[in-house]
Order: structure tokens, then sequence, then C-alpha cells
């Protein structure tokens, strides 16, 4: 049984008119960065009973014990619960499931040199959870932070990566990845393409190799399923506690 805790809307950045993250206070018990809650809303329901608790899985953004807890959201225009979160204000209420949960944090990977997270979408909330954190720094000599999107404006959270940057000079390769319109920076097109034709460790100046390389894929199942496919090829291993490998990996949805 999820144990629910009331918290508040305490900002509300919208970067479109699809892409929005919530900064919500709340008293959650202590999580790690990369993992998730859920958010929840108390809505009518759809057949005219009873209101329902509708609730979703999200990735915390920020890292933790800053005071707040951050969630980055996609509108799905025909969602039960998106088009609800996207209009709440400052000062709403919502729900939110008081334990964390889930395995894409730095306790789980095996140690290497380089740790390349690539993510589409919203998906890339986790990777700048342990970014922001810090610690992922300290166990890798380089990161590198692919995001996937269809156009350059959902490239969100551009002044944290610009502070990471100067934060960690040299250390980390952000690569945008905008598949539906040419960009100034970053790659065109899907990033399981850019490793399979050598582009993407050409732009980055380091090899997926599963000596020194680890994974963390997050994102849209088909780039998931892709990518692994395309890294199993190169030698890559699926990571799993009794037998570690160098790729470990989240669906998002
Ligand atoms: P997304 O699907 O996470 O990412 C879009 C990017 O992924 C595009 O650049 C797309 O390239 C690329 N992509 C698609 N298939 C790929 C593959 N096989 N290999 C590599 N890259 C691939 O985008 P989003 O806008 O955040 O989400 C879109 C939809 O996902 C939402 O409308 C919703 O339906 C669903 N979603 C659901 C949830 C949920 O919690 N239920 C959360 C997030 C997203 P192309 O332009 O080439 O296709």
């Amino acid at each position: 049984m999820t144990d629910w805790v009331e918290g508040r809307v305490i900002q509300m950045t919208h970067w479109n008119d699809k892409l929005f993250s919530l900064r919500v206070e709340a008293d959650l018990e202590p999580y790690t960065a990369g993992q998730f809650t859920r958010l929840g809303l108390w809505l009518p329901d759809a057949l005219g009973g009873e209101p329902q608790r509708v609730a979703h899985a999200y990735s915390f953004v920020n890292p933790p014990n800053v005071g707040y807890h951050e969630f980055y959201v996609v509108l799905i225009p025909d969602g039960r619960l998106t088009p609800y979160l996207q209009q709440l204000q400052v000062g709403d209420g919502l729900w939110l499931a008081r334990q964390a949960s889930g395995f894409l944090t730095l306790d789980e990977l095996p140690v290497g040199r380089d740790l390349w997270m690539l993510s589409t979408g919203t998906a890339i909330g986790p990777f700048l959870s342990l970014l922001a954190e810090g610690r992922v720094f300290e166990c890798f000599e380089q990161l590198v932070l692919a995001h996937g999107v269809r156009l350059g404006e959902e490239l969100s959270y551009q002044p944290l990566l610009a502070e990471l940057q100067l934060r960690w000079p040299g250390r980390l390769h952000y690569v945008p990845f905008v598949t539906r319109e040419h960009w100034h920076s970053g790659l065109h097109g899907r990033i399981p393409d850019a490793i399979a034709d050598g582009r993407f460790e050409a732009h980055v100046g380091l090899t997926l190799d599963p000596a020194s390389s680890q994974v963390m894929l997050c994102g849209n199942p088909a780039m998931v399923k892709e990518t692994l496919q395309v890294l199993q090829s190169r030698g890559l291993r699926k990571h799993l506690r009794r037998e570690p490998g160098q790729i470990s990996m989240e669906n998002y949805w």
C-alpha cells in the first residue's frame, strides 16, 4: 500500500506549451539521486463516480537534500493526469508517495572510467539529479550526457547544464540529439544510429568500450531497446547484480 503525503507546489516552470517542471515541498523519506516517486491528484471519475486518485511515477530532477522536490513532465494531451498537473499553480496541493523507488543510481553502478548517460525527452530528469548531486564526478573521469528530442525548444534545463559545465570544466560532454530540425549544437538524428555509425564517439572523443565505459539508458522504450542492441553488438552487456556488466537501463513509460 502506498503511503501518500500531501505536498504543495512552490514553483512552476513552463518550458514550452508541453513541457513543464513542478517544484514541490513535501515531507518524504530520504531518497537517492536517480530515483523516482509517484505524483497524484484526486480527479473526477471519467464515468461520473467518486473522485479517484490518479497517480504516475516521476523521477526527481533535483539532487537530494535541497529542501524541495522537482519533477519534469511532458503533457500527454489525452492523458488522465498531466493536463491537470500542467494547470497547477503555486500554493496548490498534490499527493506524493512518501517512499522513492528505482535502481538508476550511482550505488548500483560498477566502477568505470567514463559514464555515458543516454536519454530522450523528460527522461533526462534522473541524470540531471545525478549530475547536480556531483558524486558521479568523484567516481568517473568523463561524463557524457545525451538528450534526444524532436525540436531544439525541447532542450530544457540549459541554465543548469551550463552551470554544471562551469563547475566541472572539461568533464561533462553534453550532446543534444535533435531529430526533426537542424540544430546549432550536438548531433542530428537518433542516439543508437549515431553509436552505430561512429558519429557519437567521434563527437565526444571517447570510445564505448567494455573495459572503461558504464552506460545508463533512460527514456523512450524504443530508444532503450535499440541502444541496448547496438551496445551489445559492441561487446557491452546488461548490468545485473549477480553478473556485473556495463549497461543499466530504465524504460520511462
Ligand atoms: P520521447 O519519445 O522520450 O523522445 C523523443 C525523441 O526520441 C525524438 O527525438 C525521437 O526521434 C527519439 N526516438 C524515438 N524513437 C527512438 C528510437 N527507437 N531510438 C532513438 N531515438 C528515438 O519524447 P517526449 O516528447 O518526452 O515523449 C513523447 C511521448 O512519450 C509523450 O507524448 C507520451 O506519450 C510518452 N511519454 C509518456 C510518459 C509517461 O510517463 N506515461 C512519460 C514521458 C513520455 P524521432 O523524432 O526520430 O522519432
